[in-house]
């Protein structure tokens, strides 16, 4: 009771959807005359793709990539007619009939995939459309150099279905600074003039935030929109989109030397109080955030000690006044006081893995604004 209130909620995940759409604002300034996608792949980065995508329909983004095709029929389905889907990982053998059905356009990797649209297309009327990924250096997916020569001399094989863009992706557009960024451009600049003129894609949202000058035709926006921080170095320009907290399970006073957690790899030096919280490795909190990082009460670091386990982990909360905190009160894992990059900072990866891997389990609640004031929220 008290502390509780009557949900059942162990952990609450907030998702500020108009912080999303202002960051989805932000990068269309910075790259304007260029079109803005919101790429909505992986759930769009775990946080809800249906819901995501919904707001940045509503702000104007007409155009959303996925990875995989059931991603993009799922969205499909939840979004008008004029939002245009990709898939970035290409056309699969066996799903073309799929994809023109439900007007999915295709980034075509290969000239297999090429044929293969083409084929489709001859059969469709005229109204199937593709992007075309050029390998510029990356060596992850995309057409070689050879494939867009031989593009180039048989341009028969583009017939029947429109181009809408040439795209490529940079391996480090995150480190503004390197050579490699001029190079993949000049090689994708290059193999690009050897088709008939498409409008180009090649920036993410990195790329679009340190080359506004030259954003090509069409940025594909992900991290950016989810707030994290899209460019290695410096102050992160995005808005905050994610909160994270946790419910507090139990806090117990327990006497020095003794063990805490699997392992007992934390031991008590003095007396101290220990708040187990419902967040664990199964909810997408590292488990190599053992005896690591922190939890937040009211700006107060809560330093985990002890392994995380599946679903809970242990403060020490030693430091806090008696009435400060209780079973069934909530404590901050991201959000004014804890970045997505600082989490990852400490468990040794991105921000990108910390939000693809947050947990089915955790309570996705959608916070709008919209005109109103900070504390009329609605949740959609
Ligand atoms: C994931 C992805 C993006 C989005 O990149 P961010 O760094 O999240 O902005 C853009 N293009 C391609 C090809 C991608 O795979």
């Amino acid at each position: 009771m008290g502390r509780w209130g009557d949900e059942d909620v162990s952990a609450r995940l907030t998702v500020d959807l108009d912080a999303v759409v202002e960051n989805y604002r932000r990068i269309e300034s910075t790259s304007a005359p260029a079109a803005v996608a919101s790429v909505v792949k992986a759930n769009a980065y775990g946080l809800g793709a249906i819901a995501v995508s919904g707001a940045l329909y509503a702000a104007g983004c007409r155009r959303f990539f996925t990875a995989q095709l059931g991603e993009a029929l799922a969205l499909r389905n939840a979004l008008p007619d004029d939002a245009t889907f990709y898939v970035l990982n290409g056309l699969w053998p066996g799903t073309e009939i799929e994809a023109a059905q439900a007007g999915i356009v295709p980034v075509l990797n290969s000239l297999d995939q090429v044929r293969r649209w083409r084929r489709v297309a001859a059969s469709w009327g005229g109204r199937l459309s593709a992007i075309l990924q050029i390998d510029s250096g990356m060596s992850r997916l995309g057409l070689t150099r050879e494939d867009v020569r031989v593009l180039a001399g048989d341009p028969d094989l583009l017939s029947g279905f429109e181009v809408q863009f040439v795209m490529t992706h940079l391996a480090l557009a995150d480190t503004p600074g390197s050579c490699w960024n001029d190079i993949q451009l000049a090689t994708f600049e290059k193999l690009s003039n050897l088709l008939p003129a498409i409008p180009r894609s090649f920036a993410n949202s990195a790329a679009a935030l340190t080359r506004p000058q030259r954003p090509g035709d069409l940025v594909r926006a992900g991290i950016g929109l989810y707030g994290g921080q899209a460019i290695a170095s410096g102050p992160n320009p995005m808005r905050r989109v994610v909160d994270l907290s946790a419910r507090v399970l139990q806090v117990r006073d327990v006497p020095a030397n003794t063990g805490v957690g699997y392992g007992m790899t934390h031991v008590t030096r003095a007396p101290a109080r220990i708040a187990t919280i419902a967040v664990g490795y199964a909810d997408g909190w590292p488990r190599r955030l053992g005896g690591r990082g922190a939890a937040f009460l009211d700006g107060r670091r809560l330093p985990v000690v002890g392994r995380i386990s599946m679903d809970s982990m242990t403060l020490d909360v030693t430091d806090l006044p008696r009435s400060a905190l209780d079973a069934g009160d909530f404590v901050e894992l991201l959000g004014e006081n804890q970045s997505l990059e600082d989490v990852a900072a400490q468990a040794g990866t991105i921000s990108y893995e910390i939000l693809t891997n947050l947990g089915p389990r955790l309570d996705r609640t959608y916070a709008r604004y919209g005109a109103g004031p900070l504390d009329g929220r609605v949740y959609a």
